[in-house]
């Protein structure tokens, strides 16, 4: 059997850059007559169900697509500049550098913690997954982060492998889009007393039909070139980004043959990839609840997350702090995406800058006021 189309769970990611698209708030990808946003996206995968083959091949191929602008396009125009854009998005996702001052203003008296993603939010989108480091300066920057913010990397990659990018051993860690978290058994020092040493594998029960649906994916797929089928361990990913589009049919025929013997797993849809994942009630959103918790910030007076991502998946946490009335929810986008954060930043470069800043103004905090 060729590996032609395996990508080892540590060696490569889930891609996720900003969405093209006609309109002026740029929606992540949609399946058939869903209207707007994740949320409802996720509600109308179920349907897809009860569809022909056919049906549901064919909306997964309408959503890569939509989901599939290229580099160039995507990054030829930032946010602020994009001529459909106009004044509306940044009126209503200002600049997290432009508003560092009301962000770190309601955070007096809390203590902010930090919730960071990988791929596009640390390191920069390349076509190969498996360069995409981050700079010796921003890992720099999350050390000192760290320093006066418990933080957390939230990531779709597999906990081991953006471990192994970050190297980062006083964060906390929830790879699989928050279904493989690991805190410290040293803990932070800004742990609250009750904080505790946690591994939480939710979907742990799901391991064994994970590994057969991979290795049954693996054996489907590998007469597709360019193919490439990832293990996360608790969830797959099988990459349409290296196959020529005119196989794009084929291969998403073929993920439905294995995928639909399996109805405990469900299929979304990412910037050309189909994730197949355990059908729980376990996103990024979950994972932010009970990092906080087993942190031991479960008051919401005392507390102030800080959520930073440019994934999809990420809304799921985004739409927690909205709900929760508290905190900061901060998209990573050069393009308006429809999205339940608050406020935006173009580009890992600018996350750092943020970090940056964010530090400095702590630092002096401290220094001006030992108990702050
Ligand atoms: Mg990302």
């Amino acid at each position: 059997m060729t590996n032609q189309n395996v990508v080892a769970s540590e060696t490569m990611a889930l891609a996720v850059t900003t969405v093209a698209n006609p309109s002026p708030i740029f929606p992540y990808p949609q399946l058939n007559d869903c209207s707007s946003g994740f949320a409802v996206r996720t509600k109308c995968l179920p349907q897809l169900d009860h569809e022909s083959k056919d049906g549901r091949v064919n909306a997964w191929l309408e959503s890569l697509k939509a989901s599939s602008p290229t580099h160039a396009k995507a990054a030829a125009k930032p946010a602020a500049t994009h001529p459909e854009a106009g004044p509306f998005w940044t009126t209503t996702h200002p600049s997290a550098l432009d508003m560092f001052g009301e962000i770190t203003g309601a955070s007096v008296g809390k203590q902010i913690v930090m919730f960071l993603d990988y791929d596009g939010t640390l390191s920069p989108i390349v076509d190969d997954p498996n360069r995409a480091f981050m700079s010796v300066e921003m890992r720099d920057t999350v050390r000192d982060v760290a320093k006066y913010f418990p933080t957390a990397i939230v990531s779709g990659r597999c906990r081991h492998k953006v471990y192994s990018f970050v190297r980062l051993a006083e964060l906390c860690y929830a790879g699989s889009h928050g279904m493989d978290i690991k805190i410290p058994a040293k803990g932070h020092i800004l742990m609250k007393a009750n904080a505790k040493a946690v591994l939480c594998q939710p979907a742990s029960k799901y391991l064994p039909m994970i590994d057969k649906v991979y290795r049954a994916l693996l054996e489907t797929t590998k007469s597709i070139p360019g193919a490439k089928v990832e293990n996360n361990k608790f969830c797959l990913s099988v990459h349409f980004r290296c196959v020529n589009k005119k196989r794009w049919s084929t291969l998403a025929d073929q993920v439905r043959s294995v995928v639909e013997a399996y109805p405990k797993l469900k299929v979304s849809i990412g910037r050309k990839v189909l994730e197949i994942r355990p059908s729980i009630k376990w996103d990024k959103g979950k994972a932010l609840e009970f990092l906080l918790e087993s942190l031991g910030f479960t008051n919401c007076k005392d507390v102030f997350p800080v959520y930073i991502g440019d994934d999809r998946t990420d809304e799921d946490a985004f739409k927690v702090l909205r709900s929760r009335g508290h905190g900061s929810a901060i998209l990573v986008s050069k393009m308006p995406k429809e999205t339940d954060a608050s406020y935006s930043l173009q580009e890992p470069s600018e996350v750092m800058d943020f970090l940056q800043r964010l530090v400095e103004w702590k630092r002096r905090s401290v220094e001006a006021c030992p108990k702050v």
